[in-house]
């Protein structure tokens, strides 16, 4: 996968900088569909994403803007219609709002660069962590392994 994005000038899958922008700014860079679930908030529909079953070896980035955040090991199958993981690909990768709409209370997960949602964490994940992190495919980027390892292991040797 190519580290730049046509149109996205603040996507990198090594700048560890912070996103700040509007949300008129990312309308004007985001694909309809991805500002839609990032900066809307919404849900795509269960069992949409082609990344629900899929079982590929590498690594999913922020769609928004190329932050890595989840590990294909850490994937699982939670059968809940959404892709599931255990566990982030690390602390800062992601921030933890709570989220009380909707009449439910929860957790819900945003990027830790650009704070484009991304979901939500429930306690009733698999061992190790016991948590199942709900993310829409849509907001997902991923990279197979070889590449995408050999990119992250790059990026974050400094
Ligand atoms: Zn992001």
């Amino acid at each position: 996968m190519d580290t730049v994005k046509k149109n996205n000038p603040v996507y990198s899958t090594s700048d560890k900088a912070k996103v700040e922008m509007t949300n008129e700014e990312w309308k004007k860079i985001l694909p309809a569909e991805v500002y839609q679930i990032a900066r809307q908030k919404g849900t795509e529909r269960p069992y949409t994403s082609i990344f629900d079953n899929f079982k590929e070896t590498g690594t999913f980035y922020c769609a928004a803007c190329g932050n890595p955040l989840f590990k294909s090991d850490a994937k699982f199958d939670s059968g809940c219609g959404w892709p599931s993981f255990y566990e982030p690909i690390s602390k800062e990768s992601i921030i933890y709002t709570p989220d009380n709409t909707h009449g439910m209370s929860r957790t819900e997960t945003q990027c830790g660069r650009c704070k484009a949602h991304l979901g939500h964490v429930f306690e009733d994940g698999p061992p190790p962590t016991g948590l199942r992190f709900c993310i829409n495919g849509v907001v997902l980027d991923f990279a197979k392994a070889k590449e995408a390892e050999k990119k992250y292991n790059k990026d974050n040797q400094e």
